[in-house]
């Protein structure tokens, strides 16, 4: 509308037709933006999604077998973070010292987590076993 030889064309073709024009024009240059830029999508918390890679000093990384998904965050006291910068997560070793699937020998798990971007759909899970032991430990 209001736009000279573009009038009537649906978005598609007058965006074509536009670019095409300014780089006739040497105007300006056709080229695609995407919004979605690189992210990192972990973090040093114990709140989020383990993410279930495994680290092996023969192998490499290594996924963690389906058969043993999904990755169960470990239950311990000192779940905040601290000054240190290092997940509470890789503050126990019982949890993140593993067997390697490839070839049997030792492992680490991934004690990063996933980021708010994967999870925040289902933070609120967080809380129900809390809930839970507070009413067994009433009932006690
Ligand atoms: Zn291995």
């Amino acid at each position: 509308m209001n736009s000279g030889r573009f009038n009537g064309l649906d978005w598609r073709t007058a965006k074509w037709a536009i670019t095409s024009q300014l780089a006739q024009t040497s105007s300006a240059t056709r080229r695609t933006n995407y919004r979605l830029h690189d992210w990192c999508i972990s973090r040093q918390r114990y709140w989020g999604p383990p993410i279930p890679i495994l680290c092996c000093d023969e192998c490499g990384t290594v996924p963690v077998p389906e058969d043993q998904l999904p990755v169960i965050l470990p239950d311990i006291p000192d779940f905040k973070p601290d000054a240190s910068g290092i997940s509470p997560l890789a503050r126990h070793e019982e949890w993140y010292i593993t067997g390697c699937p490839q070839c049997g020998g030792q492992a680490r798990r991934e004690t990063d987590v996933s980021d708010t971007f994967l999870d925040s759909a289902w933070y609120f899970l967080r809380y129900p076993p809390q809930v839970m032991r507070r009413s067994r430990s009433i009932r006690r």
